[in-house]
């Protein structure tokens, strides 16, 4: 995407450091619980509270989860990495330091496929994952003139997962982040729910003329929802752009997003930059994985997007954007196999349709009352029935909307209501015959001005059919029978 400036085209170049809480009932060097919503300071060890002498010790479940992630974003696995110690000041951080890792991560470079809304597809580099410890929790709300700190959080596991600056649009970083959560969430290695903060980004965002080297890009900390990624650029590119059109230059520093304001402003400049000194943590020897255990952790990987919306496009004939759109989250590519049904190891309902009502109608259903797939008030093999009503001709496409309408409403099944409103189609050549003979009895001088060659007319006639027989008339019987009656 590039955006109009003063002097010319502008790209925005965007690349992602995104935080994702480990999925795991421990905390990565202590036994704490990580359960999300605790009082505050109950979920909190000797460890975590980095009381001398405390030692940390390695949660073997984190490092699968890091491994597990990084399989499925392709990436290479190292079988040797090593904690550093990153070592800052914060209140909300009693050891002085974080354990992270730097020089050595445990996974390194790696591939995401993307899918953007007008079906095309990009890939997005990953430059590497790595683990981490999460800090503490300051709050200031709690009382007129101090601050709490809440230790809960403290060394809770987070993959650092670093992308490449390969993004060149807010729609991109979005399509991205969605993907990535989609990934981690069929790994089942974060819950990705940015509201609760287990997942967030550090979004860098720099301006260039096309063909141009990078220019100097900014960091915006900690932006907790898709929609905020987007603002956030949007805004961020234009602030620079704007800047470097009056003469000046960016400078490198860390900003934050104001989504009340619209703006972006600096959080920290480059006077006060931080210098980490990072050095391996002695408490910690380096991680050496067996091949083994990634080979096993391979073996147990899911179906992923990706693989899971080939096999949908290829098995059940479907737009690649439908399959996108279904395989998006592991619940709604469930639902839809179902609706569909299998029949002698073939699909038993058409996939196409089954698609068309899952990703159409009730999307918009379930959009619209702010239900999850899950939540759905028409079950899968409702929906099924339904489907089945309009292939085998007991109710037209048309009045299945109706039908499906009143499915939402009152949760009975669809052949029930064909049933209790006698819905059923009109099949019946004798009954749609007597309702054409009164259209066109009632309606000479329309029939005399379609044989005279106003041909659009013929469009009323079939709406007036259907009309006397309250939508319930074949719709394809109803054309054909029309045209030999006025044609004929
Ligand atoms: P640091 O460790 O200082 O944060 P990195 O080189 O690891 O720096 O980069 C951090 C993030 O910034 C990565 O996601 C990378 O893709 C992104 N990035 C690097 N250069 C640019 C740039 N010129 N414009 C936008 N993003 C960039
Ligand atoms: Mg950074």
């Amino acid at each position: 995407m590039l955006i109009e400036g003063r002097t010319g085209s502008w790209e925005i170049v965007v690349g992602l450091e995104v935080h994702a809480q480990v999925i795991s009932n421990a905390k990565l060097f202590s036994g704490s619980s990580t359960a999300f919503g605790g009082e505050p300071n109950t979920q909190v060890s000797l460890v975590d509270a980095a009381m001398p002498g405390m030692l940390p010790v390695i949660n073997e479940k984190c490092v699968e989860q890091a491994v597990r992630t990084g399989l499925g974003l392709n990436a290479q696995i190292n079988l040797v990495s090593v904690f550093d110690r990153k070592n800052y000041f914060y209140a909300d951080l009693p050891q002085g330091y974080q354990i992270s890792q730097f020089q050595q991560p445990i996974v390194g470079e790696g591939v995401v496929t993307v899918d953007m809304p007008d079906g095309s597809v990009k890939e997005i580099g990953i430059e590497r994952l790595h683990l981490e410890q999460d800090a503490g929790k300051s709050i200031h709300d709690q009382h007129p003139s101090q601050s709490y700190i809440d230790l809960n959080r403290s060394g809770v596991a987070l993959m650092e997962i670093v992308s490449k600056p390969d993004m060149r649009s807010p729609d991109e970083a979005a399509a991205y982040l969605t993907k990535l959560r989609a990934i981690v969430r069929y790994l089942g290695t974060c819950d990705g729910n940015m509201a609760e903060g287990s997942m967030r980004a550090d979004v860098n965002v720099s301006v260039r003329k096309p063909g141009d080297a990078f220019g100097t890009r900014c960091e915006i900390k900690n932006v907790n929802s898709i929609r905020f990624v987007k603002q956030a650029i949007e805004i961020e590119a234009r602030r620079q752009i704007e800047i470097i059109e009056d003469g000046g230059s960016i400078d490198q520093e860390t900003r934050l997003f104001d989504p009340n304001k619209g703006e972006t402003r600096p959080m920290r400049s480059k006077e006060e930059a931080h210098d980490y000194r990072y050095f391996p943590d002695p408490d910690l020897l380096p991680l050496v994985l067996p091949e083994s255990l990634v080979a096993e952790i391979k073996a147990s990987l899911p179906e992923l997007p990706d693989e899971k919306k080939a096999r949908f496009i290829d098995h059940y004939g479907l737009r690649p954007y439908d399959a996108a759109v279904l395989v998006a989250e592991q619940e709604k590519a469930a639902f839809f196999e179902e609706v569909v049904g299998t029949a002698d190891g073939k699909p038993k309902r058409d996939p196409k349709m089954c698609a068309n009502y899952v990703t159409g109608d009730l999307f918009a259903a379930l959009n619209k009352a702010g239900k999850e797939i899950t939540e759905s008030p028409i079950s899968a093999e409702q929906l099924g029935g339904l489907i089945d009503l309009i292939a085998d001709d007991t109710i037209s496409g048309r009045i299945a909307k109706q039908v499906f309408e009143d499915m939402l409403e009152s949760g009975k099944d669809a052949a029930i209501i064909v049933e209790e409103k006698g819905l059923k189609q009109v099949t019946d050549t004798g009954a749609i015959d007597a309702e054409i003979d009164k259209v066109i009895t009632a309606n000479q001088d329309k029939v005399e001005q379609y044989k005279g060659g106003k041909d659009k007319l013929f469009g009323f006639f079939v709406g007036q059919v259907m009309k006397a027989t309250g939508g319930k008339a074949n719709p394809a019987m109803v054309n054909e029978m029309l045209r030999k009656k006025l044609d004929g």
